[in-house]
C-alpha cells in the first residue's frame, strides 16, 4: 500500500455513506481519500512520513457543504450579521466594494470565516445584474468575475457552486431579463468545476412571512395573502410569468433555485418544476436519448418556510429539493407569531415531513443572515428552540445524523457531485472537518460549542487550530 499522506485515527470517522457507517480512521493521499476503515486497516496507510493525527475521541466529518451561502456579501458586512444585528437594533452596513480587486478580498474574507468552521463547499446564490448596486455590490457580474478569476488562478479556498441572478435581488423579475441573460456568458466555462461551477439561476417567487410578503393559503392576521414577487397584474398574469421563467431556464440546461416561503408560492413554483422534468422525461421516452439530464439538474426550494403535504410528495416524486434554513427559523418566532400566530409559526419550517416524504433535504446558513455555523444550525434543526425558548413544532424535529447529512452529502447532491464529495469514501476528494468531540454522542445542544480541530480541503490541512 502506498504511504498515506494524512491520517486520522482513534475516533469516530463519520463517513456519512449510504449506510451511515462509523469508521475509526481515515488516510488521505494526493488530494483523495484512499482508506477508511479500522484504525488497524488504516494503519497499514501509514509510513515514515505520514502525519498522523489523533483524534482523541473527536470525530471526522466530510467537509461541510453551506449550501446557501452568500459569500462575497459576508465579506462585505463581516463582522456583522443581520438577524444580530437586528437584534441590536439597526440594520448593519456594508463596505462599497468599489472593484473587482475589493470583491475578491471579500471572497478572500469570507474563507478566513468559513475555513475555520469546516466549510469547504458553498453555493453563492444569486450573482449577476439584478443586484447591482446592493450590498456594496457584493452580488454583481464583477463578483462572478472575480470569482472567475480566482478559479483560473487556482486560488479560491473552497469549492463554490454559482447561481445567476438576473431579476432584482429580494424584488421583481421578468421573463425578458432572464431571456436576455442568460444568452450572456459566465466567463467560467474554462475553470474546473470542482471548483467553480456555475450551475443555473436563482429566481424569487415571493418574499417572506414577517413581511407579509410570502404568498400564502391563509391570510395574514392582519388580512391579505401575500402575492408571488414576479411581473404582472394580477395572480394569473404572476404564475404565467414564474412558470415561463422556470420552463425557460430549464430548457436552457439550467440548475434553478427558487427563493419561495409561501406554501402558495412553494406549491406552484413545484408545479412548475414537476412539469418541466416530466416534459424531458416524456420526449427521452420517445427518442433514444436518456432522461439522465433531467435526473441531473437538481433543481431546489430555497427557505421553503411553509410547505403543504401535497408539494412534498410532488417533490419527493421528482427528486426537488428544499435548502432551508433552522437558524433563521429558531432566531425569528418573534417576528414570525405577529404575522401569523403561534400555530402556525409551529408548523413552518417542515424538515420531518420532508425527510419522510423522501425530499432531498439540504441546511444552510443564508450567511450573512446568520453566521455560517453549521453547529448552531444542527442543534436548531434538532432541537427547534432558541436559546432558553420553547420547543417550536416538535413533531418536526430531525435526527443529529439527518442533519449532518442535510450539511455534508445533501449539499453534494444540489452540485450534482454526489460521486467525488461529501461522504468519506475510498476515491472522494479529500475535504474533511474534523471535531474535538463527536456530536452523534454529545447532548444536542452541546454541538453548537464543539471545537473544530482542523480542515482539510483537497488533501491539503487548510485550517489547524493548535498551529
Ligand atoms: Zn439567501
Amino acid at each position: 500500500m502506498e504511504h498515506a499522506d494524512l491520517v486520522f485515527t482513534g475516533g469516530a470517522v463519520i463517513t456519512v455513506d449510504g449506510a451511515d457507517r462509523i469508521a475509526e480512521a481515515v488516510a488521505v493521499t494526493g488530494g483523495l481519500i484512499t482508506a477508511v476503515g479500522t484504525a488497524e486497516e488504516v494503519g497499514a496507510a501509514i509510513g515514515p512520513d505520514t502525519r498522523v493525527v489523533r483524534l482523541d475521541g473527536g470525530a471526522v466529518l466530510p467537509g461541510i457543504n453551506d449550501s446557501h451561502l452568500h459569500a462575497a456579501m459576508l465579506g462585505a458586512y463581516w463582522p456583522a450579521m443581520w438577524l444580530d444585528g437586528m437584534a441590536d437594533g439597526g440594520f448593519p452596513v456594508p463596505r462599497q466594494l468599489a472593484d473587482r480587486a475589493d470583491r475578491r478580498a471579500a471572497i478572500d474574507l469570507a474563507a478566513d470565516v468559513l475555513q475555520p468552521l469546516g466549510i469547504t463547499s458553498y453555493t453563492e446564490p444569486g450573482l449577476g445584474p439584478g443586484a447591482r448596486g446592493q450590498h456594496g455590490g457584493a452580488c454583481d457580474d464583477e463578483t462572478l468575475a472575480a470569482y472567475v478569476d480566482a478559479a483560473t488562478a487556482g486560488e479560491l479556498r473552497a469549492r463554490v457552486t454559482v447561481l445567476r441572478l438576473f431579476g432584482e435581488l429580494d424584488g421583481l423579475s421578468t421573463v425578458a431579463d432572464l431571456v436576455a441573460g442568460l444568452d450572456r456568458s459566465t466567463g467560467a466555462d474554462d475553470v474546473d468545476p470542482r471548483w467553480l461551477a456555475v450551475a443555473g439561476v436563482k429566481l424569487f417567487a415571493d418574499g417572506i412571512p414577517p413581511m407579509h410578503s410570502a404568498w400564502m393559503s391563509e391570510p395574514y392576521l392582519g388580512g391579505g395573502h401575500g402575492t408571488l414577487m414576479v411581473e404582472g397584474d394580477d395572480d394569473d398574469a404572476r404564475l404565467a410569468a414564474l412558470r415561463a421563467m422556470i420552463g425557460h431556464a430549464h430548457r436552457a440546461g439550467c440548475q434553478i433555485g427558487v427563493h419561495a416561503t409561501g406554501d402558495r408560492a412553494v406549491g406552484e413554483t413545484v408545479r412548475a418544476m414537476a412539469e418541466a422534468l416530466a416534459a424531458d422525461a416524456d420526449s427521452a421516452a420517445g427518442s433514444d436519448a436518456t432522461a439522465g439530464s433531467a435526473a441531473a439538474r437538481r433543481h431546489y426550494i430555497i427557505h421553503g418556510d411553509a410547505i403543504g403535504p401535497d408539494t412534498l410528495t410532488t417533490m419527493a416524486e421528482h427528486g426537488i429539493g428544499v435548502n432551508a434554513q433552522p437558524s433563521i427559523y429558531t432566531a425569528t418566532p418573534g417576528m414570525l407569531e405577529p404575522a401569523i400566530g403561534a400555530c402556525r409559526t409551529d408548523e413552518l419550517l417542515p424538515l420531518r415531513s420532508a425527510l419522510d416524504a423522501g425530499v432531498p433535504v439540504c441546511l444552510s446558513s443564508d450567511g450573512p443572515v446568520t453566521m455560517p455555523d453549521w453547529r448552531r444550525g444542527v442543534a436548531s434543526a434538532v432541537l427547534r428552540t432558541a436559546e432558553a425558548g420553547p420547543v417550536r413544532g416538535p413533531d418536526q424535529r430531525i435526527a443529529v445524523t439527518e442533519a449532518l447529512r442535510a450539511y455534508t452529502m445533501s449539499g453534494a447532491r444540489q452540485d450534482g457531485a454526489e460521486d467525488w464529495k461529501g461522504s468519506i469514501e475510498v476515491g472522494k476528494v479529500a475535504d474533511l472537518c474534523v471535531l474535538a468531540a463527536d456530536p452523534l454522542t454529545a447532548p444536542p445542544e452541546k454541538i453548537p460549542e464543539i471545537e473544530i480541530r482542523m480542515t482539510v480541503l483537497d488533501g491539503r490541512v487548510v485550517f489547524d487550530r493548535e498551529a
